[in-house]
């Protein structure tokens, strides 16, 4: 079967379903591609989504969604704190939940999309596109003006037609997680714990939703193998021998482990060419510094819609033209995914014996430091705020330059 249209989507994830939403709402022909029937189901994710992003997008109810308005931090040599905000902070969500509540909200999805179909093939040249799925053994071919490709951290295009140099080992971060189901309805708190103990120097994540915590772990991915502890000891001791931890989730069951990649690089350019436009995790669209990445990628999308309404409305797909996405979603989040990378480098590295970059940066000395600290990773404060407002005098005169 052979299917025309002006753009193919690649990947249901939150950048291709905020493309569609947009080109949906402009009135461009376009197919959504994904090879999951329930879009988001099989993604391994903390589900955080900050209220800012929910605002912005103005995200539909979700279903399980798990209200956050706490945030329980632990940074090398300082002890647990817990910092209570009167506002609500963000959900968590199941990404099942999230899929589904976002694909449902685009008027007349059905007839735009084909779900349970991998894309095999990718082909474009001076005049089109055609992008090749398999679905139960029967192939589509669909052939278009433009393809955003949102299909993650290893983008299917790339192996096609290469547009920017594969992300390497010490710029891709890896994140496992157990998912473990207590028998009552848990507090309102994320909790992040930074230092060896925790991880390979990532950090620990605990994120509630409902009677299910999802406990992670992770670092880059250079880290991760360099590293003689393998990573799953760092959830296996946090469960059976770190407090408070091990107390709230006794007697809990694990009920999934999951794990997955994710881009800590950055900004990584270019992000187009050759009638491709990559969005989300394939653009590097995640905060180096926490791999949340839900709120980028949506920008990510709606950036990449933007660029291809114009691109069908000028009738033109150059490189030059397709660049302006490029300057639309740096002008948006660059600057969080460049300060983000310059932090991860300063904070994550290893320190001399039992420091660390957190501990010998200045950065967290103060309560008032580590809060400002948990704005940033709860999405409520921009990373260049946060840094000048923490960093020490001599760092804060260097970015005033
Ligand atoms: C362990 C872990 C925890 C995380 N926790 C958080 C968090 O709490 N908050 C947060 O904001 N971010 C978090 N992130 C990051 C976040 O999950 C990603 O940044 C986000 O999902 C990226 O969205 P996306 O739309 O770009 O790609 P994805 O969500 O990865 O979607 C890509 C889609 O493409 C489809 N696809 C791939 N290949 C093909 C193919 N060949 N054919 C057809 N379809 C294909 C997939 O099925 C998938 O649905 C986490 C990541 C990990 C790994």
């Amino acid at each position: 079967m052979t299917v025309n249209t002006d753009v193919v989507i690649i990947g249901a994830g939150p950048a291709g379903l905020t493309a569609a939403r947009n080109l949906a709402k402009s009135d461009i022909e376009y197919m959504l591609i994904d090879r999951s029937e329930n879009p988001g189901e099989r993604k391994p994710c903390g589900g955080f989504i900050p209220s800012s992003t929910i605002k912005r997008f103005s995200v539909p109810r979700i279903e399980g969604q798990h209200q956050i308005n706490t945030a329980r931090i632990k940074f090398p040599g300082k002890e647990l704190i817990s910092i209570h905000f009167d506002e609500s902070l963000g959900m968590n969500v199941g990404r099942g939940a999230l899929g589904k509540a976002l694909y449902n909200e685009i008027p007349d999805i059905e007839t735009h999309s084909l779900l349970g179909a991998s894309v095999e093939r990718i082909e474009t040249d001076a005049e089109s596109c055609r992008v090749i799925a398999m679905k139960d053994g029967n192939e589509t071919i669909l052939e278009s003006k433009l393809i955003i490709d949102s299909s993650g951290a290893n983008p299917v295009s790339q192996r096609f037609i290469p547009l920017r140099e594969r992300i390497s080992n010490s710029q891709m971060g890896y994140g496992l997680q157990y998912h473990i189901k207590v028998n009552r309805n848990l507090d309102s708190s994320n909790t992040f714990l930074y230092g060896n103990q925790f991880s390979p120097r990532g950090y620990c994540w605990i994120f509630p939703r409902g009677n299910i915590a999802v406990v992670g772990t992770g670092g880059l991915v250079k880290n991760v193998r360099d590293n003689e502890r393998r990573t799953h000891e760092y959830l296996d001791t946090l469960l059976n021998e770190v407090e408070p931890f091990k107390s709230e989730l006794a007697g809990g069951a694990i009920i999934k482990k999951d794990s997955a990649l994710m881009p800590l690089c950055g900004v990584m350019r270019p992000s187009f060419g050759k009638r491709i436009l990559l969005a989300g995790d394939a653009a590097g669209h995640c905060s180096p510094i926490s791999g949340e990445g839900i709120h980028y990628s949506m920008v990510g999308g709606q950036c990449a819609a933007m660029t291809a309404r114009d691109c069908i409305k000028r009738a033109s797909f150059s490189d030059n033209v397709l660049s302006n996405y490029e300057k639309k979603w740096i002008k948006e989040m660059g600057s969080d995914l460049k300060w983000g990378l310059w932090l991860q480098k300063k904070l994550m590295r290893p320190g001399s014996g039992k420091t660390s970059g957190w501990s010998s940066s200045g950065f967290i000395d103060s309560e008032k430091s580590q809060k400002i600290i948990a704005e940033m990773l709860m999405g409520q404060r921009s990373v260049r705020s946060a840094i000048l407002a923490v960093a020490p005098g001599y760092l804060k005169a260097k970015f005033a330059r």
